[in-house]
C-alpha cells in the first residue's frame, strides 16, 4: 500500500528505558540515523518514527513499556503513516509474545541488532538495497511504505560493531561499553538471556573511542559492562580490566575514569591496587550486594558469601580510605526468611553504603529463581523494602552530613534538574553537588565547599574556579 510521500526528512523520536548500556545503544541509534540525514526530535507529536529502546530487568518495567505502547497505538490510529518500533531487551526475550500483544508494531530489533535500524527503516519504505552507511541521500522515504508486514530482527550477534556514529546526550561525560552480555546466570536475572553471552571489545577499539572523546572535549568516561571484572577473558590478547584501566589512564585530556558494574566474586587485589594507584580512576565503587544472607546469596548463585563481601569491603577501604561505596539490594527473594532479611539490614548497618538501588524481587520467566516455590508474599516484600530504604536513607544522611564543611573538586555537568538557577556537578566519589553559578562553568573542574547535606545531593558554594 503506497502511503503519503514526504517532502522533508523523516523525524525520529527515541525513548530509552533502563541502564546506561541502553542509553549508549540509543546514542548509537540516534547517531547512525542523524548520519543518514534523519532528524531527531524530543517531541512525540512531531515524529514520523517512534522507537522505544527497552529494558527487561523486572516485570514492572515491562508493564510500563506495554502501557506506553498502548498510548502510542492511539497516535498511530490518528496517523496511519506513523512508524512504531520496539528495540532492546524486552523484545529479545519474547519477540512472539510482544508481537501478539502489539500487532500494530512495524518492527522489532533485538538488543544486538540495534545498529540495523537504518536498514530496517529503508526496508519499511520498500527499499531493499543494503544500507551502505553512506550518509545523507540514503534516507528511507518514510511514508512510501510498500508492505504492511512487520520486520523482526532478534538474532544474537557475537560481533560488536565498531566505529558507529553516536549522538551523545552529554557533552563532558560519556559512557563506553567495554563488553556486552554476561555469563554469570545469577538465578534471578534476565541479562544473559536478553543480552547474550559475554564478549569484550578489543582494547584498541575502546582506546580509540576514548581518544576521540578526549579530542571532542570530554573529561570523564564511565566504562560499562555487566561484570567489568571479566573483561578480556574471551579475547586472544592477554589483557584484563585492571590493564585496560591503566591504558585509559594514559589518555591525555580525560581526567576522570569511572566504571560499573563490578561483581564481588571477581573483584581481585590487582583491580583494587590499580584503583588505589591510578590518578584518574575515581574513588567510587558500585558493588552489588543483592543480599546479606549467605543462604540467599547461594540460592541467587552469586558465588560469594556475606563474610566474603565484608572482607572485600575491608580490603577496599584499607587500600582507598576515602572510597564511596554504592550497591544494589533485593528483598523478598524466594526463601528469604525474616532472619535472612535481618542479615541484610545488619550488613547494611556494618558496611554503611553511600547509596543503594533497592528492589523487590520480581520473578522472570525462564530464570532459575522463577521455578523456586518459596515465594515471599508481596506485602512482606513491600514492608521489608520500606525498612531497608528507611535504614539506608538514615545512613546516607549521616555519611553525607560528615562531608559538610569539606572541599571537593567537582566536574560541573549542567543545570540542576530541580532548580534551573543552580548548577550541578559530581565529586570523584560520585556525590552530586548543587550550587549557584554561571552556566559558563559547565564542563569545568571547580572547587566547592559543602554547606548542607541531603539524601540525594549536597549543597555547596564555589571556592575557586
Ligand atoms: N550485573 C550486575 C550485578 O552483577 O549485580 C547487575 C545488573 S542488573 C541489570 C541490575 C540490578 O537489577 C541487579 O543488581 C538487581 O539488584 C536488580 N535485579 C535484577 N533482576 C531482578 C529481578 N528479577 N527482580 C528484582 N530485581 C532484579
Ligand atoms: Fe545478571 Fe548476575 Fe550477570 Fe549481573 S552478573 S548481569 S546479576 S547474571
Amino acid at each position: 500500500m503506497v502511503k503519503r510521500m514526504m517532502d522533508t526528512k523523516p523525524t525520529v523520536y527515541i525513548k530509552t528505558y533502563g541502564c546506561q548500556m541502553n542509553e549508549y545503544d540509543s546514542e548509537v541509534m540516534a547517531g547512525t540515523l542523524k548520519d543518514r540525514g534523519y532528524y531527531l526530535t524530543e517531541d512525540l507529536e512531531k515524529a514520523d518514527v517512534i522507537l522505544l529502546n527497552t529494558c527487561y530487568v523486572r516485570e514492572k518495567v515491562k508493564h510500563k513499556i506495554l502501557s506506553k505502547l498502548g498510548q502510542l497505538r492511539k497516535l498511530k490510529e490518528k496517523n496511519s503513516n506513523l512508524i512504531l518500533g520496539l528495540c532492546g531487551c524486552l523484545v529479545q526475550k519474547e519477540p512472539g509474545k510482544i508481537l501478539r500483544q502489539a500487532p500494530y508494531l512495524d518492527f522489532i530489533l533485538g538488543s544486538s541488532n540495534f545498529f540495523e535500524l537504518p536498514q530496517v527503516l529503508r526496508e519499511i519504505s520498500g527499499d531493499h538495497t543494503s544500507d551502505s552507511g553512506l550518509g545523507q541521500g540514503h534516507v528511507a522515504r518514510i511514508g512510501t511504505r510498500a508492505s504492511q508486514s512487520q520486520i523482526v530482527r532478534v538474532e544474537e550477534n557475537r560481533i560488536i560493531p565498531e566505529n558507529l556514529p553516536k549522538l551523545r546526550k552529554r557533552k563532558f561525560t560519556a559512557f563506553i561499553p567495554v563488553m556486552r552480555g554476561c555469563d554469570n546466570f545469577c538465578s534471578f536475572c534476565n541479562v544473559p538471556y536478553v543480552r547474550g553471552r559475554e564478549r569484550s571489545r578489543l582494547a584498541h577499539d575502546i582506546l580509540k573511542e576514548v581518544k576521540e572523546l578526549s579530542c571532542l572535549g570530554y573529561k570523564e568516561v564511565t566504562l560499562l559492562g555487566q561484570n567489568v571484572n571479566s573483561y578480556g577473558k574471551d579475547l586472544e590478547e592477554r589483557i584484563d580490566f585492571a590493564d585496560l584501566l591503566g591504558l585509559v589512564n594514559k589518555i591525555e585530556g580525560i581526567r576522570r575514569i569511572r566504571f560499573t558494574t563490578s561483581h564481588p566474586k571477581d573483584l581481585d587485589d590487582k583491580l583494587i591496587e590499580v584503583m588505589a594507584s591510578l590518578d584518574k580512576v575515581c574513588e567510587h565503587l558500585h558493588l552489588p550486594l543483592q543480599s546479606g544472607s549467605s543462604k540467599i546469596l547461594s540460592r541467587m548463585r552469586r558465588k560469594y558469601t556475606r563474610e566474603g563481601y565484608i572482607n572485600l569491603v575491608d580490603k577496599l577501604r584499607r587500600a582507598i580510605p576515602e572510597v564511596t561505596l554504592t550497591t544494589d539490594i533485593m528483598v523478598g527473594f524466594p526463601g528469604e526468611e525474616e532472619e535472612d532479611f535481618q542479615d541484610t539490614l545488619d550488613l547494611v548497618e556494618e558496611v554503611r553504603f553511600d547509596g543503594a538501588f533497592t528492589f523487590c524481587y520480581s520473578p522472570l520467566e525462564g530464570t532459575k529463581a522463577a521455578e523456586y516455590r518459596e515465594r515471599v508474599p508481596d506485602k512482606i516484600s513491600g514492608e521489608r523494602l520500606r525498612r531497608l530504604i528507611e535504614l539506608e536513607q538514615k545512613i546516607i544522611l549521616e555519611r553525607n552530613g560528615s562531608l559538610v564543611g569539606k572541599k571537593f573538586e567537582i566536574l560541573v555537568e549542567g543545570v540542576s534538574k530541580k532548580r534551573p538557577y543552580e548548577l550541578q556537578g559530581r565529586t570523584r566519589g560520585n556525590k552530586i553537588v548543587v550550587f549557584e553559578g554561571k552556566e559558563d562553568l559547565i564542563g569545568r573542574f571547580i572547587l566547592v565547599k559543602v554547606l548542607e547535606s541531603g539524601c540525594w545531593a549536597l549543597k555547596g558554594e564555589i571556592v575557586s574556579c
